[in-house]
């Protein structure tokens, strides 16, 4: 597994933190591009600098395989 950037923390109530910039992420609306498809979701952002938490799962792909198994059947 590749080693990632900790751009954020996490406080035990689950809520999101820039390390950046020390100010909560808050939940907005982010355009998550997966090959050639597109389409909405809403993720906690930072808005001080724009950083966007995407979920390790959203960010496998592991979201868009299980959508896909259902789709097939
Ligand atoms: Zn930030």
């Amino acid at each position: 597994m590749a080693e990632k950037k900790n751009n954020y923390t996490v406080d035990p109530g689950g809520r999101f933190t820039c390390k950046k910039c020390g100010v909560l992420l808050v939940k907005g609306s982010a355009t998550f591009s997966y090959l050639d498809n597109a389409f909405p979701v809403e993720l906690p952002v930072c808005p001080g600098c724009g950083f966007i938490y995407v979920p390790e799962d959203l960010a496998r792909g592991k979201v868009l395989d299980v959508e896909r198994e259902l789709e097939d059947k």
